[in-house]
């Protein structure tokens, strides 16, 4: 299959043949044709397939047709982050190359008055956060009554990040006429619901098995005990010469002292995480990028969208609370095809978040001790044990679809009552 088989014009062609791009993704084969089309879409697609392009291309493609009418807004694309958001309109600025389109930008953490400024005389394509949006709506900066395209990217994570009240007060002002396109890496009753509301017999597009892991990354389980984490995770770095290191942990304090620490042990990182300034976070990735640091340790929202080419290596330094989050996380490497490594190091506490790991990828993962760094195995799990019958109940629950897999409900303690596996 090539991109010439897809309907685009000549002119989006060659633009993506001079970004290096030879054959469409999967994601991409797909979605181009149907958007084309006319079609609502329904993509769900893993992180770094190509999805961007899959949505940009044939929106930039029939946008360019037309002239747009004075003040209008004729494409929204909706993305939970700012980095996500900063990363999809580089995209269109690139695959708009050559055309008149404007691309504009909207998110929060930054100050007003700059996007009114450019926003006033509306744009072709607006990326935004949805809050921010809103409030330029509310402003009155410019309306959504002439949308053409609308798009929600990474819809998943904008519910998980509790976006719906916001999503709705936005679908409240846009055109019934519009095309519609949701993109999210995995599936649940909630944005099932989404869909049948807010799309028109959307043609669903399943390029990976829902809620499954790149087959490109290497997974694997380290157990280990807490006070080793820093130590083994600055050693493995240091020994195995890796470079560019993704390191995920759950909070924002928990960021900023593992990355003072592995300073301390040699290893040049950094941390981005909400607290950081967008100038600071900015700067953090762009350091990161271009190799003057060596690890990055982010929070799950801060690392949400950032798109770092020829990454390899992903740290799961704890694991994640919600378990789709894991599949976020090790997206981040083996993009575009490339082979990546996933390393979670995993204490006895954290057992029963990798139950609720594999209960979503529907696998079971590789767990091995690293040489030196063997957990103590006379230690106990402060971890309530979960009993028999509410872990079948939970099994229950999620194959009935009344427990969202990977949601953080088990009350006051739970376990996978997996004994520690000896490797
Ligand atoms: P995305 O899933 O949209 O974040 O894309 C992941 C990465 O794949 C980005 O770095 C894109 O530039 C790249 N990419 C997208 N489509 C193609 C393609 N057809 N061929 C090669 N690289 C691509």
């Amino acid at each position: 299959m090539s991109f010439s088989k897809l309907g685009l014009s000549q002119h989006i062609q060659d633009t993506i043949a001079s970004l290096g791009y030879e054959t469409p993704t999967p994601v991409q084969q797909q979605a181009i044709p149907l958007i084309l089309e006319g079609r609502d879409v329904m993509g769900g697609a893993q992180t770094g397939t190509g999805k961007t392009a899959a949505f940009a291309l044939p929106i930039i493609e029939q946008l360019s047709q037309v002239q747009r009418p004075d003040g209008a807004v004729r494409a929204l694309v909706l993305t939970p982050t700012r980095e996500l958001a900063q990363q999809v309109s580089k995209s269109f600025v690139e695959y708009a190359q050559g055309t008149e389109l404007t691309v504009e930008l909207a998110y929060g953490g930054v100050s007003l008055n700059p996007q009114i400024k450019a926003l006033k005389n509306g744009c072709d394509v607006i990326v935004a956060t949805p809050g921010r949006l809103l409030d330029l709506l509310f402003k009155g900066t410019f309306d959504l009554d002439a949308l053409e395209y609308l798009v929600f990217d990474e819809a998943d994570r904008m519910l998980d990040m509790g976006f719906i009240i916001d999503i709705k007060r936005i679908l409240k002002r846009v055109p019934d006429s519009r095309q519609t396109m949701l993109f999210s890496a995995t599936f649940d009753d909630a944005i099932i619901e989404l869909s049948n509301k807010f799309l028109n017999k959307p043609e669903l597009i399943e390029v990976a098995q829902r809620n499954t892991t790149a087959a490109q990354i290497e997974q694997i389980i380290y157990n280990v005990d807490e006070d080793k984490k820093r130590e083994l995770t600055s050693f493995m770095i240091g020994s195995k010469n890796w470079q560019q290191v993704l390191i995920f942990v759950r909070t924002r304090q928990g960021a900023d002292a593992l990355a003072k620490e592995m300073c301390k042990d040699g290893v040049k990182t950094q941390s981005i995480h909400g607290d950081k300034s967008q100038g600071a976070r900015d700067k953090a990735l762009e350091e990161f990028k271009s190799g003057k640091i060596r690890a990055l340790v982010a929070t799950d929202v801060a690392a949400r969208g950032l798109d770092i080419d020829d990454l390899n290596y992903v740290i799961n330094y704890e694991l994640p609370y919600i378990a789709e989050d894991y599949i976020h996380r090790i997206g981040r490497t083996g993009r575009a095809g490339n082979s990546g490594l996933a390393v979670s190091l995993m204490t006895i506490d954290e057992e029963w978040l990798l139950e609720e790991i594999e209960a979503i990828v529907d696998e079971k993962l590789p767990q091995a001790w690293y040489p030196g760094y063997e957990p103590d195995l006379t230690k106990k799990s402060s971890v309530k044990k979960n009993s028999k019958s509410s872990q079948k109940r939970r099994a229950n629950e999620r194959a009935s679809g009344k427990r969202q897999s990977g949601s953080n409900q088990r009350g006051n303690g739970g376990n996978t009552g997996n004994s520690r596996r000896r490797r």
